[in-house]
């Protein structure tokens, strides 16, 4: 039946336009209502991934490490290279953090946007108030970040401003759609600011808390929250933990530690070591977002997690 009443307009359109002029149309009205092409977007590591998801959610973000790679030591594999070849953006952490593999991915990429320099090449810690920065480095401090604590994607008092930063630069890049970045980029901030003042209010119990840490990765996160990382499995930065090492920490004291953390990439046995010799509790928590995960959730899993696992509080507020 349906059909019946279907063939007559169908009649009707063919014989007022010529079906070349019909196909003309079709490329006229998907190109005025699409973008030339979803923009390329190249991150170093995931949580980059969900931020640009956050303000660019049609590109096509590919991610060059995972949750349980390191991102400090990453193998300049050809697919990353041709990865990096085909982006109109690449975001990365900075502050040297993926020095050991980002300059070559730019270099035989030969690809011009996403040099130093460039719009096409955002480093997020050129937005953040760093931490743990030196005016001297020596070979005598370890495998040391010189530029700072880059591990930023939990510096989460300065996620607004990188959010502003990227913003700007998705316009620069792609101007075309730039009132799309911007109201999304208003949005994020705003969802942003909202959740720093439920964090904030939820966390108030972790206070004062010692923690052992393993490698400066909650650095941010632990002086937002007034959590102290007063010991560290690592010798020295970039250094693996060793037993003479592991025995000093434990010269601390039960009373000086509450807490024992490492990250989901890390081998969780010099944790184990430790709370043998002090009996604290330990406690994994992530690098980074996992598959879909946003930004928000990964906030969200770190500090329910040290609330847990601390026994301050078992539910975060409903969002
Ligand atoms: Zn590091």
């Amino acid at each position: 039946m349906l059909s019946k009443w279907l063939k007559p307009a169908t009649h009707n359109q063919q014989s007022r336009f010529a079906p070349k002029t019909l196909a003309l149309l079709a490329i006229f009205a998907a190109s005025y209502a699409l973008p030339s092409h979803a923009l390329n977007v190249f991150v170093c590591e995931p949580e980059w991934g969900a931020l640009v998801r956050a303000h660019a959610p049609h590109a096509n973000i590919y991610a060059a490490t995972t949750s349980r790679q390191d991102p400090h030591y990453v193998q300049a594999r050809p697919s990353l290279i041709s990865q990096m070849r085909r982006a109109d953006l690449a975001v990365c952490s900075g502050a040297e953090l993926e020095i050991g593999w980002l300059p070559m991915l730019q270099a035989r990429s030969n690809n011009a946007k996403v040099q130093d320099g460039q719009s096409g090449m955002f480093y997020a810690s050129e937005y953040v108030a760093m931490l743990d920065t030196h005016d001297h480095v020596d070979r005598s401090m370890g495998d040391i970040h010189a530029h700072g604590n880059p591990h930023v994607q939990f510096a989460v008092k300065d996620m607004p401003r990188i959010s502003t930063a990227l913003t700007a630069r998705l316009v620069d890049i792609d101007p075309d759609n730039a009132r799309q970045y911007q109201a999304n980029g208003i949005r994020f901030r705003g969802h942003w600011h909202r959740q720093i003042t439920q964090w904030e209010e939820v966390a108030e119990p972790l206070q004062g808390l010692n923690v052992v840490g393993y490698h400066g990765t909650y650095r941010y996160l632990f002086d937002w929250l007034g959590i102290a990382q007063v010991g560290d499995l690592e010798p020295k930065p970039g250094l693996s933990p060793t037993n003479a090492h592991i025995h000093s920490l434990a010269q601390l004291g039960a009373d000086a530690v509450d807490l024992i953390v490492y990250s989901s990439h890390q081998d969780s046995r010099p944790a184990s070591w430790l709370q043998q010799r002090i009996d604290k509790p330990v406690l994994e928590l992530p690098l980074t977002v996992e598959g879909d995960q946003s930004l928000t959730e990964m906030i969200d899993i770190v500090i329910g997690d040290l609330l847990k696992q601390t026994g301050k509080q078992t539910h975060l507020p409903v969002q």
